[in-house]
């Protein structure tokens, strides 16, 4: 098999991968109409794999999914490529580790958005999955670096996968897109708890030495087999 065979293999795997990702957005209702996208780095290519923009969620296929260089500029595909593409291609140049990205308007993480409040670290699964409280990051308009800038900095300054951009929604990364979206729905999933929470009183934080213990054993004794953290 030639280097390019190899590559055109990995695409077509991304693209199925990358669109059924999609359908979990809908699933757990991180998504409404168009918005939110998913996409995945080409592992050892100038490329990514990402949704095309406008296309409603059940009418995407991974054919109809787009391909674009770490600048964004169209490779493969019939379609535009996601308006959030700039975003995701600043993240991939500026963090080899990130080989996924997730992009939603989830509605109770975008509530703390719309605040500029980060997600205090008040239930355990925050400290596992995001080793922190889950920040934000700034307010930044679409059209230049400044919403990929913002994601880069922020995450930078914390353990957390998610990055709450402010007046605006979730980018949550991970070494795969399905590390991504699991962020995405976590981080959804304790916005709601913890607003909930509040609702009646004020959530205790858990100690910082315990947040740490909590976040070194999820992510290096559970994450010595996927399979075991995806079960607890
Ligand atoms: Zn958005």
């Amino acid at each position: 098999m030639t280097v390019v065979d190899e590559v055109r293999r990995t695409i077509e795997r991304l693209r199925e991968e990358v669109c059924a990702l999609h359908a979990h957005l809908t699933r757990y209702d991180l998504v409404v109409w168009t918005a939110g996208n998913v996409s995945a780095r080409v592992p050892g290519e100038d490329a990514l794999v990402i949704k095309p923009s406008g296309v409603a969620y059940d009418d995407l296929t991974p054919a109809s999914l787009v391909v674009t260089d770490l600048h964004g500029r169209l490779l493969e595909g019939d379609l535009f490529p996601s308006s959030d593409t700039a975003a995701h291609a600043y993240v991939y140049r500026h963090r080899p580790d990130v080989g996924g990205i997730v992009h939603t308007h989830s509605t109770y993480a975008t509530a703390w958005a719309a605040r500029g409040e980060p997600i205090p670290c008040a239930l355990t699964m925050i400290a596992d999955e995001f080793g922190g409280e889950i920040p934000v990051g700034p307010f930044a308009l679409i059209g230049d670096d400044a919403i990929g800038r913002g994601i880069v900095e922020t995450l930078a300054r914390s353990r957390s996968r998610a990055v709450l951009m402010r007046n605006h929604g979730v980018f949550a990364v991970g070494a795969t897109a399905t590390e991504a979206v699991k962020a995405a729905v976590m981080c959804e999933d304790v916005a709601r708890t913890v607003h909930i929470s509040r609702q009646v009183g004020e959530p205790t934080l858990i100690a910082a030495e315990d947040v740490d213990r909590l976040y070194e054993r999820y992510q290096n004794v559970y994450g010595q087999d996927p399979r075991e953290r995806d079960h607890r």
